[in-house]
């Protein structure tokens, strides 16, 4: 069995043996506040919480702590006071009921692999919804309900034997919660849009508690809000998609070039991707390795009949300086785990900073290439992403996505030993230097590849759409509850 997926089965099995037993706090529970100051909660009051859920309630010294505590990004090591490990709706409820009576700093996790860490904080309460997971497939109206913990795996596998998709990430240990909130790119994404113009809906948890409705007709504000402004306005225990009939077999691609024809092979990739066949999804990547070898690589996905995909492929063996060049069918619920291990496995430290690009040019080719230094501690690597296709034919208002004119989204992305906190600021450093010369190239950021930007930078990049965010914020989280994200600061 995959590791992944025993420790999930392990910490599932804890739980399930935990759950029929009354939770014990014999001590007052050190913790911290909203506005950062220590706070003692009383036992008793713990002790109530713990036994009103279904779940479980876990503190320092409990079994399957330090395993819950774990994110994808081991860069941050934040231990909270407690978590909360939902199992329904009315555990959601309690958790935030509680967190609220005694105003406590509160994370929400659903997949853990906000490259800031914000699925887990220092002190306070982790509100884990990793159990709450469940996908129903209606094949008749297209359709799939998805738990708000659940990974993009668990739709994927779900929906595919249906002959149905939708657009998620690349990688299927990701959050669906975390990701569609933010926007959500993916492979199918130039045909179907990004993550959130197919989310018809979600059932949510206020920071007062409730649980309301929101989709096109109900709380259309809240329903707006949602798609792409992230866990502002409350905790997604379901949303609902619109699923697309699509073939689960598709042809996977990757080709290779090496470091001494980068510029050119970059080129290429810009000049191939730029209305490119509707039908191909193409990834472009630079990498460096901790040897020093590295290269250019264009891979991805094509969705149009197999007997089509050498002649839309043509123009990248026409370059004719590949040094790998691998195409073959494959199904579509493998594809989206291909990139699970590797750089993108949990448990390393990384540091990534991300941007859209609005055009392209020689300068930023020669930048990308020239700027890059290799280091024994250190895998580096930049990611490309064409954005246009369906998601550049949404509204910049329409949804709070407001970067539908960027031409690609860029993250440049460093990965180190999860034991080797020595090289921390060293590489941190280096990777910001890095973006500093890439940064004038691009305009606005994906709310997602929040890493360390401050709270004008984040107030200017929801751009046309701030003042509304605010006004969604001011009504449904008025207290700024759920601040552990890309804030939208209430004005109320
Ligand atoms: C390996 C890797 C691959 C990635 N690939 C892609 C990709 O292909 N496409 C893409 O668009 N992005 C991608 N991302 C970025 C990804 O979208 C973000 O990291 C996202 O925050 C992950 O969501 P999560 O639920 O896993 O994270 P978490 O850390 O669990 O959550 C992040 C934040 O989302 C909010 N949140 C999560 N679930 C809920 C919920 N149910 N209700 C309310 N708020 C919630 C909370 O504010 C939380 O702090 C990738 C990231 C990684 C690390």
């Amino acid at each position: 069995m995959h590791r992944r997926n025993l420790l999930k089965t392990a910490a599932a099995a804890a739980a399930a043996s935990v759950i029929p037993m009354r939770q014990v706090w014999a001590e007052d529970v050190p913790t911290i506040n909203l506005d950062g100051d220590s706070i003692s909660l009383d036992k008793k009051d713990v002790h109530d919480f713990a036994n009103s859920l279904n779940g479980i309630v876990l503190k320092p010294d409990s079994a399957g702590y330090d395993i819950a505590r774990q994110i994808w990004n081991r860069y941050w090591d934040r231990k909270p006071a407690l978590i909360a490990r939902c199992t329904n709706v009315a555990d959601v409820v309690s958790a935030v009921k509680f967190a609220r009576g005694h105003n406590l700093l509160t994370a929400v996790r659903c997949g853990g692999h906000s490259m800031s860490g914000k699925g887990m904080c220092d002190g306070g309460l982790v509100i884990d919804l990793s159990y709450m997971n469940d996908v129903q497939i209606d094949v008749k109206n297209k359709t799939a309900s998805v738990q708000g913990g659940a990974q993009l795996g668990d739709l994927d596998r779900k929906a595919l034997p249906f002959g149905l998709g939708t657009t998620a990430g690349v990688v299927s240990h990701t959050g669906v919660g975390g990701l569609t909130l933010g926007g959500g790119m993916g492979r199918l994404q130039r045909r179907f849009g990004l993550a959130i113009d197919n989310v018809l809906g979600v059932e949510l948890v206020t920071a007062e508690g409730k649980v309301v409705t929101a989709n096109a007709k109900e709380n259309p504000d809240l329903y707006w809000g949602v798609r792409g402004g992230g866990g502002n306005f409350g905790i997604v225990t379901k949303f609902l998609f619109r699923l697309h009939t699509m073939d689960p077999m598709v042809i996977n691609f990757g080709f290779s070039f090496p470091m001494d024809v980068a510029k050119d092979a970059l080129k290429l990739y810009f000049d191939f991707s730029t209305g490119a066949d509707k039908d191909l999804f193409l990834l472009g990547g630079i990498s460096m390795r901790e040897d020093g070898t590295g290269g250019v690589s264009i891979g991805g996905n094509y969705f149009g009949p197999q007997r089509n995909v050498d002649r839309a492929l043509q123009p990248l063996r026409d370059f004719g300086k590949a040094i790998r060049d691998s195409v073959f069918p494959i199904e579509y619920v493998k594809i989206q785990q291909v990139a699970d291990d590797g750089f993108n496995a949990p448990g390393n430290r990384h540091y990534a900073k991300g941007g859209f690009l609005r055009e392209v040019n020689d300068d930023l080719i020669t930048t990308l290439i020239e700027r890059i230094e290799p280091l024994a501690s250190r895998r580096f690597s930049v990611g490309l992403l064409p954005m246009d296709g369906a998601p550049s034919k949404v509204g910049a208002k329409d949804t709070v996505w407001a970067h539908r004119d960027a031409a690609y989204n860029i993250d440049s992305s460093s990965k180190w030993a999860v034991n080797n906190s020595d090289v921390d600021e060293e590489n941190v450093a280096w990777n910001r230097a890095y973006w500093k010369d890439i940064e004038p190239f691009t305009r606005g950021f994906y709310v997602n590849q929040l890493i360390d930007e401050n709270q004008d930078q984040v107030n200017t990049n929801y751009g046309p759409n701030h003042a509304r965010l605010v006004d969604v914020k001011n009504k449904y989280d008025p207290t700024n509850f759920f601040r552990l994200n890309a804030n939208v600061r209430p004005t109320v």
